[in-house]
């Protein structure tokens, strides 16, 4: 493999797109083979596989008890409740086979939805894995979100069953989740059948009579369970996640069985280097994208163990991320940008204190990898940093260094170049031509078909898909990222920023009308505009700008501080600590071009100190100047 030329692996993957997808398909094991490998007549829906017929689980867990039933598959370490119990294949088997009997107890069938609102614990991945393998669609809304995010979520996905627990952990402190969830059921319009409870003992919650049942109650029912898997076509969804866009609703990302499976276990080859028998450690969590495909599926398609960790990355210490590396000997681990800066700021003795020489490479994603913090990692780790471009939607990588094709140097700031698979293209945003020199700015847009693994749709909304991700290029077909980026002259992307209302924090996507939406729900706000601001540690942080209905209310110090922390609460309650601005301002305008549009984005050059660009069309320039004198002034 290592004489490939990565450009010659590249071309091919396009060039001879179903020859080269056909060679990846082997890496998984196929029920039914399957008859086309890519039905794309219908543009832009993408079918992979199409007549095969397999399962995530099966691929994921059972393959393996012939050649490792007693290999480590699921390592969970909790350092907010001091635990670690290891799973082995033949374990997580057994695991998955409870839960699923538990799920098909309670009536869930091929199909149906399964809404998984839980903490890092074990049973969140015995639910997917259980949902995979009866052939059910799970859906993971992170635990970090509250009632408002979670009830829309409910209403989109009608799941059968929700699957969640008493309580998580963060930084010690316990975190109720069953009063969010019965708010979140009482606002849907959808009513689950059933939620099912995995109690940890940490919060005390109220029971739902015929509602709410116990998992530990139904698992003792089933500990022998045997679930065959269900064979379903490689087309079946397997999942779907929903994700932030421009829009106040949020978008339930479609995922396939087959052609995911497909793209994982390629990636695990091709990308990550990570072999049979050895340890992966990706710090994210299960409700976001890296947790379904690098913390689940990605590192057990591979047969190699994985690390779900519950906790913070400085506690107890920051060393607890080495630690663990040493302790289960992790050859490849996955990570965020902030994480990184979080770690930077603490003693750098940490890095030093453990046997490292297990680690290949740390792969880093979710958010822009500023130099510093890249240089930093690099040195004192002394190993390969790899940044991956991609997003919910795309499910694996875009744009990196694929590794395991051909070692090539990467460049500060830049993600590397377009995976295989992927027809990465540069384009202008009004005429939709595209921009083949080096270092032009355009929007980075991939060509259909989407590869494999590649969300489908929208959940149940076509419509949706073709309108939001493949019509915002002028007189074009083609998919839009919504970030833009440049290229170099050796094929380098480097990304610059979102085109959309979408922002991210610390790594976590945010739609900035989501937020606009909760502020506007407080009685005293009439107006407001949220917008993203560079943040040193957090990437990126909400800035919001509130017009009051009665300005009276805030005429001290106090009273505005005051409103201030109401307003954050507000947000709290509805979607989560995570999407709370950082400052809630009052202004008696907010920045808007005669026909009513707000500036957002000059809004967002002010806040970071930079020229707002062309402000012809703004109706009234001093409603910008009052921001500027805001953000200007000492707090
Ligand atoms: P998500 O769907 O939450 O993974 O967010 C995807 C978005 O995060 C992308 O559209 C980019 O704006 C940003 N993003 C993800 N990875 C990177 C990266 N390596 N470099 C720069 N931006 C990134």
């Amino acid at each position: 493999m290592a004489s490939i030329r990565y450009a010659d692996f590249h071309r091919r993957s396009l060039e001879d797109r179903d020859g080269f997808w056909r060679e990846q398909a082997a890496l998984i094991d196929w029920h039914q083979p399957f008859s086309q490998v890519c039905d794309y007549a219908n543009p832009p829906f993408a079918r992979w596989f199409v007549g095969g017929q397999t399962n995530l689980c099966h691929n994921a867990v059972d393959r393996h008890l012939a050649d490792r039933p007693d290999q480590n598959a699921l390592i969970w370490v909790s350092t907010e409740v001091d635990k670690e119990t290891v799973y082995t294949y033949r374990q997580l088997h057994a695991e998955v086979q409870r839960m699923a009997a538990s799920l098909l107890a309670l009536g869930v069938r091929k199909g149906d939805r399964v809404l998984v609102y839980m903490p890092m614990i074990p049973e969140a991945a015995f639910a997917m894995l259980a949902c995979a393998r009866i052939g059910a669609i799970h859906s993971v809304v992170f635990g970090g979100f509250a009632s408002v995010s979670l009830a829309s979520r409910i209403d989109d996905a009608e799941p059968t069953v929700v699957v969640s627990a008493d309580a998580g952990s963060r930084g010690g402190k316990v975190v109720p989740y069953k009063p969010l969830l019965d708010e979140a059921i009482r606002l849907a319009r959808h009513k689950p059948s059933n939620v099912l409870m995995v109690d940890r003992g940490l919060s005390a919650y109220d029971r739902v009579e015929g509602r709410d049942a116990d998992y530990a109650a139904l698992r003792e029912q089933y500990l022998d369970a045997v679930v065959p898997c269900t064979w379903v076509d490689a087309t079946h969804p397997s999942y779907t996640l929903y994700t932030s866009g421009t829009t106040g609703k949020p978008k339930g990302v479609q995922r396939d069985t087959g052609g995911y499976a497909v793209a994982l276990a390629a990636s695990m080859k091709l990308i990550y280097d990570g072999r049979p028998g050895e340890t992966y450690f990706s710090t994210s969590d299960i409700g976001w994208v890296v947790g379904h495909s690098y913390i689940i599926y990605g590192p057990l398609l591979a047969g190699m163990a994985t690390i779900m960790y519950e906790g913070l990355p400085v506690r107890p210490d920051a060393g607890i991320w080495w630690k663990l590396v040493e302790q289960y000997k992790v050859t490849v681990m996955f990570s965020a940008p902030t994480a990184v800066r979080v770690l930077k700021k603490q003693d750098p003795a940490y890095l030093s204190k453990y046997d490292l020489s297990s680690l290949r490479a740390l792969f880093l994603a979710g958010e822009p990898l500023d130099e510093p913090t890249a240089k930093w990692i690099a040195e004192s780790l002394g190993k390969p940093i790899i940044d991956n471009y991609w997003q919910t939607e795309t499910g694996w990588p875009i744009l990196t260094i694929c590794n395991g094709v051909e070692k090539a140097p990467s460049k500060f700031g830049s993600p590397g170049k377009a995976v295989y698979g992927y027809d990465v293209k540069l384009l202008d945003e009004q005429t939709g031509e595209e921009l083949k020199g080096p270092n032009q700015k355009g929007v980075v847009a991939i060509e259909g078909p989407l590869p494999p693994g590649c969300m489908q749709t929208v959940w149940r909304d076509d419509k949706r898909f073709v309108n939001t991700y493949w019509s915002s290029i002028p007189s074009k077909l083609v998919y839009s990222t919504f970030d833009w980026g440049i290229r170099d002259e050796d094929g380098y992307f480097f990304i610059l920023g979102r085109t959309d209302d979408v922002i991210n924090v610390a790594g976590h996507r945010l739609g900035t009308r989501e937020i606009e939406e909760s502020i506007a729900s407080h009685p005293n706000v009439a107006e407001v505009a949220v917008v993203g601001v560079a943040d040193q540690l957090k990437g990126q942080v909400a800035m919001a700008f509130a017009v009051l209905k009665d300005p009276s209310k805030v005429t001290t110090p106090e009273a505005t501080l005051k409103l201030e922390g109401e307003i954050m609460k507000v947000v709290d309650e509805q979607l989560g600590a995570v999407a709370r601005p950082a400052r809630v301002r009052f202004v008696n305008l907010l920045p808007k071009t005669r026909s009513g549009k707000l500036l957002r984005r000059a809004i967002q050059a002010v806040c970071e100190g930079r020229d707002p660009g062309d402000l012809t069309t703004i109706e009234d320039p001093s409603a910008l100047q009052t921001i500027k004198e805001l953000v200007a002034a000492p707090r």
